[in-house]
């Protein structure tokens, strides 16, 4: 039966393929595809885990002391019956074989079917033998895990390691939630497209799908429930909707739109080298935004002149409480500068809390862990000089890679003069240091995030201090609505239309072209062709985005009349509701411009 799952669309473009679901959280499983030529070694790992839950089960038949219930003895024959179920057994086998996941992943993905099957089970006595399936899954991941901690290899990555992707169906990846730790090993996985049951447009989850590429809806509530290991799925990352098993009609209507959407992108690659300037005359700077130093080769391939945001925290992540020193960090941070080779490269300092935990908590379990408000707490800049080591470490290694190149500092979630303040005084500790210790380094020009509406409102005493500011309007949103940003519950109120947001980045943009400043908008909304004009009008002239969303920017850039639309921005800025501020820009001059332009 085909069934549709709507949720928010966050990244572009239709994916189909068959279903991988992950196993939910209730174990913590890795998830990795196995080398081909380690099948072998992985179903020999579960067979030797198998024998010794097998031999821990009889153990334990052995200690039931004589005046327990023989109940509990039968319950373990049906544990050990259940182990050696080929039901059980064989089909993680199969997982392993022809999917070539690691044993773990393959013990849960079986226990996700035959907990559905048990689910479906008319009789309630058998309906409740799933707990005792889960009980012997459980025991079995436990021991794979033991044995695997000995193992150095970075055991929960999902990669692309000896798949052979011409003669591999296309994959889909569909969780309840998935940690933006862990989306980031899905970087280098084969998946071509991704669905969660939580989650907000500019959750951190969502904003490394986007920088994959790869059509993803979030916030689709039922979506890993409804859907089954193996089922074939749509994803329509423009509509937000999951098609479960469509039907040959639908899926061939989607196999041609996803056709379009390859000659679109490809037309859009052929802008790469095209200036961007506008209409007008006017040139407009695009830059990228990055997450590893493995993704600047795409900054240069999309035609950025720049990196407008290095979210250097993901670097910090999945480092199982080891954190990067400074020759660490500056390897990387050099990496970048050395590949875009003169251009410049902004490195946010880390900004971690919040939807950012350093290890693979998902957002559920950070918001179940962390009961208080993580997004107010001690993330970010907060966090960082509250770890002054830390903090001069990671300042030190920036330093040190501007010896290489153009490098700008960003500093997150400014609220306060004083934390300025503060940061300017490490920094200065910083150069010191370098100094006393021989170690070469570099100029750098020093910028703020403007992501809280009170920097907004305190920005000219901010500029004294800092030569650019770039704007993150995924942070300023959530702060000027009061609306978590990952919560899908509230996410039909994540409204960047809201008058009051774009009155305050208006006032940020203005302020800081008037005192010489230079602004960047690097939040999601720069990427996003639906507010390019109005950026434009509001008088940005510098994009930061992912690279993939380069060319679409760049095309509307090319079309449109920035003096024109700057003429229209009053009436935008000050209707009444977002539906008449969208409507006021295209009913304006500019919007006449706009529309011959796209004509
Ligand atoms: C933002 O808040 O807009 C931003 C770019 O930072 P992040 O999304 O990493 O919080
Ligand atoms: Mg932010």
């Amino acid at each position: 039966m085909s069934i549709q799952v709507f949720g928010l669309p966050v990244s572009r473009g239709v994916a189909i393929g068959r279903a991988v679901l992950l196993a939910s959280s209730r174990f913590d499983v890795t998830h990795h595809f196995i080398d081909p030529a380690d099948v072998g070694h992985e179903v020999a790992r579960l067979r030797q885990a198998r024998d010794e839950v097998s031999a821990e089960l009889m153990a334990l038949k052995r200690e039931v002391p004589e005046e327990a219930h023989a109940e509990l003895v039968a319950l373990l024959d049906v544990h050990l019956m259940m182990l050696h179920d080929p039901m059980l057994t064989d089909a993680i086998v199969n997982w392993i074989i022809q999917r070539h996941y690691n044993a773990e992943w393959a013990v849960a993905s079986q226990l996700e079917v035959l907990s559905r099957q048990f689910d479906d089970m008319g009789d309630e006595y058998l309906r409740e033998r799933k707990a005792d399936v889960e009980q012997v899954a459980e025991r079995l991941i436990k021991v794979l895990v033991r044995h695997r901690k000995g193992l150095t290899a970075p055991d929960a990555v999902v990669s692309s390691a000896g798949r052979d992707q011409s003669s591999e169906e296309p994959l889909v990846l569909v969780a309840n939630d998935i940690a933006p730790a862990d989306m980031l090993q899905f970087k280098r996985s084969l998946f071509t497209g991704f669905v969660t049951d939580v989650g907000g447009r500019t959750s951190h989850t969502a904003i490394v799908a986007r920088s994959m590429d790869i059509p993803a809806v979030v916030g689709a509530r039922e979506a890993s429930r409804l859907v089954r290991q193996d089922d074939w799925v749509v994803i329509d990352g423009d509509a937000g909707i999951l098609i479960v098993n469509p039907p040959p009609m639908v899926l061939e209507e989607y196999r041609f739109r996803q056709q379009q959407s390859e000659l679109e992108r490809a037309r859009l690659k052929r802008l790469r080298n095209t200036p961007s300037v506008t209409l007008d005359g006017q040139a407009v700077e695009l830059l990228a935004n990055i997450e590893l130093p493995s993704d600047a080769p795409a900054v240069l391939e999309a035609g950025a002149v720049g990196v407008g945001l290095f979210r250097s925290e993901f670097l910090f992540m999945n480092r199982g409480g080891h954190l990067p020193d400074e020759q660490e960090q500056y390897e990387a941070y050099r990496a970048v500068v050395t590949t875009l080779n003169g251009l410049p490269v902004t490195i946010r300092t880390v900004d971690v809390g919040a939807d950012k935990p350093l290890d693979r908590l998902s957002v559920q379990e950070l918001r179940h862990e962390h009961s208080l408000n993580p997004a107010l707490g001690l993330r970010a800049i907060r966090w960082s000089l509250s770890e002054p080591d830390m903090f001069l470490q990671q300042l030190r290694a920036i330093l040190r890679a501007a010896a290489h190149g153009r490098v700008r500092v960003l500093i997150p979630m400014v609220a306060h003069l004083q934390e300025a303040q503060q940061v300017l005084a490490l920094i200065e500790r910083a150069r010191s240091s370098l100094v006393a210790d021989g170690l070469a380094f570099g100029p750098v020009e020093l910028g703020v995030m403007i992501e809280i509406p009170a920097a907004v409102l305190i920005l000219p005493s901010l500029l004294r201090h800092f030569d650019f500011i770039s704007i993150g309007t995924n942070d300023l949103i959530q702060y000027a609505l009061a609306i978590d940003r990952a919560d899908e519950a509230v996410s039909h109120l994540y409204d960047p239309w809201h008058p009051a947001v774009l009155r305050l980045i208006a006032q940020a943009i203005e302020q800081a072209n008037a005192m010489g400043r230079g602004v960047s908008v690097c939040g999601e909304m720069a990427g996003d062709p639906a507010f390019t004009e109005l950026l434009l009008a509001m008088g940005l002239r510098s994009f930061s985005m992912h690279p993939a969303q380069i060319g679409a920017i760049k095309q509307r850039i090319l079309r449109a009349d920035a003096r024109a639309l700057g003429a229209a921005l009053p009436a935008v800025l000050e209707a009444d509701n977002p539906q008449e501020v969208g409507g006021a820009l295209l009913r304006s001059g500019a919007g006449r411009v706009l529309r011959a332009g796209l004509a």
